[in-house]
């Protein structure tokens, strides 16, 4: 459903994607580690336009929807098909994100009624379907500031889902939490996957990507070092690189 073609991305002249590749098939789990710095939030950003990409080609659904450089592709959607596109992917941060003034239920009604313009009894209806689902619809009224982190967490998660995604991208969704609260966010994800939401995570919950994965992704200094089942990763990694990495997070 989402191909990227060949990206790269500078910041301020530093070269930070290296050309990358990846290719994302409707239902999948992905799950995406690395290094600090090594450019897993820069792919993200880069895959739902949150960044321009300096040179390459994204593709959704088959349809063109950014290219860059000199990659003899050109965009074949028109700009009202990319923001479609776009608004298919849900995006869950590891800061949360909520808007601070809006209670629980006012941060999940507010996209769907601005963007989707969905009535406010409906907007409700729904939101309260999703809050429900995060195991959160008794703190529908809460303003944020009364909220632990792994609840804002969820908040966040059904506020993505209310605009009904396609696609699921999570960026360290655990990592601003405290060790106890980590559970109540990966229970809900992976009552996702059970749904064969296609999602793609970021996370360092090494556990966590083993049991939810199809596809284990392993970044290193802006590239894709290895693109693995996460038996194979986990239990028997090729790279002494990702060896390395694996025996530092235990
Ligand atoms: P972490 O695990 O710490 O979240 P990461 O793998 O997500 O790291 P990125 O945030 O993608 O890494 O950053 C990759 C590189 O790009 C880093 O060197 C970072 O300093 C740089 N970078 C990221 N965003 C920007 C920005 N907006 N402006 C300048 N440099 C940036
Ligand atoms: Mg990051």
């Amino acid at each position: 459903m989402i191909r990227m073609n060949n990206i790269h991305k500078y910041f301020a002249g530093v070269h930070v994607l290296k050309g990358v590749s990846l290719e994302v098939n409707k239902g999948e789990i992905i799950s995406i580690i690395g290094p600090s710095g090594s450019g897993k939030s820069t792919l993200l950003r880069c895959m739902n336009q949150l960044e321009k990409i300096d040179q390459g080609s994204v593709e959704i659904e088959g349809i063109v929807v950014e290219a860059a450089g000199d990659v003899g592709t050109k965009i074949t959607a028109t700009p009202q098909e990319v923001r479609t596109a776009y608004r298919k992917m849900g995006m869950v941060f590891q800061s949360f994100n909520l808007f601070p003034h809006m209670t629980a239920l006012g941060n999940v009604i507010e996209a769907p009624m601005l963007v989707h313009k969905l009535g406010k009894g409906e907007a409700v209806k729904n939101a309260e379907k999703q809050l429900n689902k995060v195991g959160l619809l008794e703190k529908k009224d809460a303003f944020p500031s009364k909220l632990s982190g792994g609840q804002k967490q969820r908040v966040a998660i059904a506020r993505a889902l209310a605009m009904n995604p396609d696609i699921m991208l999570f960026d360290e969704p655990t990592s601003a939490l405290d060790p106890e609260l980590i559970g109540e966010v990966l229970s809900v994800i992976k009552n996702l996957a059970q749904e064969h939401m296609t999602m793609i995570i970021v996370t360092h919950e090494m556990g966590f990507a083993k049991e939810i994965s199809d596809r284990v992704i392993f970044m290193d200094d802006g590239k894709i070092l290895e693109d693995q089942s996460p038996a194979v990763f986990f239990d028997n990694p090729r790279h002494p690189r990702i060896k390395t990495f694996l025996e530092k997070m235990l």
